[in-house]
């Protein structure tokens, strides 16, 4: 991700309604955000792998919030209060 992209993500978390999965991005490294962005645009991983690695790293202490049930779901389907279009 570039710099501008990065900018842009971080104003549109910050002054934009999200969901429980733009919240938990927004606390991730940079790496973990690639890492978590590759995760999420892959068709092959399913949304509960994906919402069990988020609360493992919640339980970890890497995150302080929680993603909810069907969150990744409605974030992947572009159903969720951060996505348009
Ligand atoms: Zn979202």
């Amino acid at each position: 991700m570039g710099s501008f992209t990065a900018a842009l993500e971080s104003v549109a978390t910050v002054n934009g309604p999200k969901c429980s999965v733009a919240v938990v991005r927004a606390e991730m490294s940079a790496d973990d955000r690639v890492e978590f962005q590759t995760a999420l645009d892959d068709p092959n991983i399913q949304h509960a792998a994906i919402e069990r690695a988020l609360l493992k790293l919640h339980d970890d202490g890497k995150l302080t919030s929680r993603v909810g049930q069907g969150s990744v779901a409605r974030h992947r389907k572009r159903e969720c209060a951060c996505c348009r279009g």
